[in-house]
């Protein structure tokens, strides 16, 4: 009973801020003279268990996203058996040996940042018949331990990912460094995808979504925001 009743107030509350999250969507499309529906909100439901994920389905939401196979994989096989309009984005960074789940699972894989991951992308594309969409993460503010390719060789991974692996590439992503101003690398990221003519981009989070919609993202990923602080959730807990 009373675990059922903390279940109600989630939901709740899970509902109440989607809907403030789509209509500050708005708000800020509208400000920039942008149309809202050329925005893509991405529920980063990562560390959330299924039933909290749930509510939002149930909503009509489509766009989710993980940043762990393995868990993508547990979550999201029932999910989708059940919510086939769903879709799934892999947002977190990807090693070699997991790409081959991720083809297999992921609408859209926000993270290629290197030759090889672009290669083993390509080769199970082919083989396993399904095509992503895929995103190039940029590491724009050039951090020494985060993923993303660095400025200076994205030209030529964009080049050979389309000529050499045929990858479906649709835009760039980026996660601005945790205490910079987001502002000049969403510029930035905007300026790399119109040199490259891609369409979309992949940049604003809870904290920083608005400013984001402000400089041209066309999918935001907000996770907190949504589904509340993550290291209150039992998943987390458990770990
Ligand atoms: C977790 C995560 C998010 C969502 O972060 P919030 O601050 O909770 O909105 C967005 N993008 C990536 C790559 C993430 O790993």
């Amino acid at each position: 009973m009373i675990e059922n009743c903390i279940t109600s107030e989630f939901e709740s509350n899970i509902k109440n801020n989607y809907l403030q999250v789509c209509s500050n969507v708005s708000k800020a499309a509208k400000a920039a003279g942008r149309d809202p529906n050329e925005i893509t909100i991405i529920a980063v439901s990562k560390t959330w268990p299924i039933e909290i994920i749930k509510p939002l389905l149930e909503m009509n939401h489509i766009d989710f996203g993980e940043n762990r196979i393995q868990e993508a994989i547990e979550k999201w096989v029932p999910l989708k058996k059940n919510f086939s309009a769903s879709k799934l984005h892999i947002i977190g960074s990807l090693q070699t040996n997991k790409v081959r789940d991720a083809v297999n699972i992921a609408d859209t894989i926000h993270s290629l940042d290197r030759e090889k991951l672009v290669k083993a992308v390509s080769q199970e594309i082919k083989c396993c018949e399904r095509r992503p969409q895929c995103f190039i993460q940029v590491n724009t503010g050039e951090e020494y331990q985060k993923a993303g390719v660095l400025p200076e060789d994205l030209d030529s991974l964009i080049e050979i990912s389309l000529e050499k692996y045929d990858i479906p590439l649709e835009g760039l992503m980026c996660l601005p460094p945790y205490n910079d101003d987001p502002a000049p690398h969403f510029a930035l990221l905007k300026k790399f995808a119109e040199r490259h003519s891609l369409k979309k981009l992949s940049m604003g989070m809870s904290a920083d979504y608005m400013t984001a919609i402000e400089f041209g993202a066309t999918h935001i990923r907000v996770g907190s925001a949504i589904f509340g602080n993550r290291k209150q959730n039992k998943i987390n807990k458990k770990m």
